[in-house]
């Protein structure tokens, strides 16, 4: 029951408003991060979980992984939602990923300015969270960073069609996640949770090595919506850190 939870919360947060509670959070001042959890009963695990996301990735504790990541991502028809806390593109029928040996759907992804992880206290202007489900309801989500380059063709059109207000849109045309991936999947891969409220744990990250590109312009183009939506990072709490290479 408790995975199932986990999954319709992400829903939730996927809609315009939270469809039941609409607790009313952010990511500053008195709704900020610091105070989360004590904004509602159902965000409780924001501030008493012990496997929270995200963190500050310790490399040298990494240990050998089990799986290199392998995906069959397609292009796919879906819509682009702006639910007050970021841009999300949600895809019906993108294919998906396997992570350490388990097939999972692809759901969403959605960014964040900056980047949520970091890498040895590195941080990264902005970074894209591909969300993904398995059969059984248990959620992985891989992470890409990205840093300022060559203009990056999936954000050119999502961008050009995402709400400037909370709402939504249907994708015109079909966005291929592969698009947004790195040709390297070495990653480094952590226990946590969702970065927004509720923060349900039980989460897999696979945040990837090498970093991606964006245009300076497509880096403005998402702050002049968020200028800064990423949730500070959380102690490991003795949680082991793997990797591939
Ligand atoms: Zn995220």
């Amino acid at each position: 029951m408790k995975k199932r939870f986990i999954a319709l919360a992400l829903f939730a947060s996927s809609t315009v408003v939270f469809a039941a509670g609409g607790t009313s959070w952010g990511y500053e001042g008195k709704v900020g991060p610091d105070n989360w959890g004590n904004l509602s009963q159902e965000f409780a695990t924001c501030k008493v979980g012990q496997q929270q996301a995200p963190i500050d990735i310790p490399t040298m504790s990494a240990t050998k992984a089990t799986a290199p990541i392998k995906t069959n991502y397609k292009a796919s028809a879906g819509e682009i939602i702006n639910n007050g806390h970021t841009i999300q593109v949600a895809l019906s029928d993108a294919g998906g990923a396997n992570l350490s040996g388990v097939d999972y759907k692809f759901l969403q992804t959605h960014f964040h300015a900056p980047g949520e992880e970091k890498v040895d206290g590195k941080s990264y202007p902005f970074n894209a969270h591909l969300v993904h489900q398995s059969a059984d309801g248990k959620l992985a989500v891989i992470g890409v960073f990205f840093k300022e380059g060559a203009e990056n063709p999936v954000f050119k059109e999502v961008f050009a069609q995402m709400p400037d207000k909370e709402g939504k849109v249907a994708l015109k045309g079909k966005i291929d996640p592969a698009g947004l991936l790195p040709k390297s999947l070495a990653y480094y891969s952590y226990a946590g949770s969702l970065t927004t409220p509720p923060c349900s744990e039980g989460v897999t990250f696979y945040i990837l090595k090498t970093p991606m590109e964006m245009s300076k312009a497509q880096l403005e183009q998402f702050k002049k919506l968020y200028p800064m939506n990423a949730r500070p990072t959380f102690p490991l709490n003795g949680r082991k850190i793997t990797e591939t290479n």
